[in-house]
């Protein structure tokens, strides 16, 4: 099914509807997590110790990553250099030195964040399996029902490449939950910035977006909008002061001044559902946030630097 979408979007890729449409992220958390979450997030943006350490210039946070390839079809056993060029990628969004962070509008450039995040690669594991697909939060975490296990998920970001069923690009594991399955999980068309990695989702953001929920992110728009994009509403906040308020997430690449909360959209974050090339930034409020969820539920990475 998913083979013959793909082959659809290729014929139709000038229809910015069925391109666009595809984008699903499965990333979701429990309304007890979350308050959790946001509390633990108040008290630590306050704490003096983070702000010393947001403001040293020498200090970063360095994340050792383990990348699993858990592969059925060898087109799915992707190369390392196609591991390589998304870890190229992450140190390149985290750190605000995209390409094309120069694109983001005037009105917003001052809230353009280096997350002072460097990635580290320090593993990949490979594994066939007899599973020919993975749905939603289930077996490549666990060798027994056909992925692999986790590196200690305390210590390193885990992240499973697969096929995923259908339109799914990803999903990842807000930061307290079941430590045994924390991290992030890709489709490997949707990884990297080469070989497997298919248009519109070819410059590793759909990893900056996952990621960005591993450190504690919500979408931009607040998760408020309905499954069809229709029920748009402002009620939902991404918890982030400087992100403004947003109906629905955004597709494809939208035009510059689209305002659907009575403020110009941030649709060039990455926590936003736009196409790979339109997406360009972090801000200064989401540094922070992701910053405090490291020190309160990382702490064994958050001391790395
Ligand atoms: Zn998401």
């Amino acid at each position: 099914m998913k083979n013959l979408f793909i082959g659809l979007l290729l014929l139709i890729s000038t229809s910015l509807f069925a391109q666009d449409s595809t984008r699903v992220c499965g990333t979701s958390i429990t309304k007890e997590n979350a308050k959790m979450l946001n509390s633990v997030v108040e008290e630590k943006i306050l704490d003096p110790q983070l702000t010393d350490d947001l403001t040293n210039a020498l200090r970063t946070i360095k994340i050792p990553v383990v990348v699993h390839i858990v592969w059925n079809d060898s087109v799915q056993n992707i190369s390392d250099e196609q591991i390589n060029s998304q870890m190229i990628a992450l140190n390149e969004d985290f750190r605000a030195r995209n390409k094309d962070i120069d694109n983001v509008p005037i009105k917003y450039k001052n809230l353009v964040a280096d997350f002072k995040i460097k990635f580290v690669l320090k593993g990949v594991t490979r594994t066939h399996t007899d599973r020919r697909e993975f749905a939603h939060q289930d077996g490549v975490k666990s060798t027994l029902e056909g992925g692999i296990d986790p590196w200690n998920t305390k210590k390193y970001l885990n992240i499973w490449v697969c096929d995923l069923y259908e339109g799914l690009l990803g999903y990842a594991q807000f930061p307290g939950e079941d430590s045994i399955t924390d991290g992030v999980v890709m489709d490997y068309e949707a990884f990297g910035t080469g070989g497997t990695a298919q248009e519109p989702y070819h410059m590793g953001r759909v990893c900056s977006h996952e990621i960005g929920h591993w450190l504690g992110l919500y979408h931009i728009w607040g998760d408020d909008c309905g499954w069809f994009d229709t029920d748009q509403k402002c009620d939902g906040d991404d918890m982030v002061k400087d992100t403004p308020l947003q109906s629905c997430p955004s597709r494809g690449c939208p035009s510059a001044n689209i305002g659907t909360c009575g403020s110009q959209d941030m649709w060039m974050n990455f926590m936003d559902y736009t196409s790979d090339e339109c997406t360009w930034m972090f801000t200064k409020g989401q540094r922070k946030r992701a910053w405090a969820v490291l020190m309160h539920y990382r702490w064994d990475i958050y001391k790395l630097f």
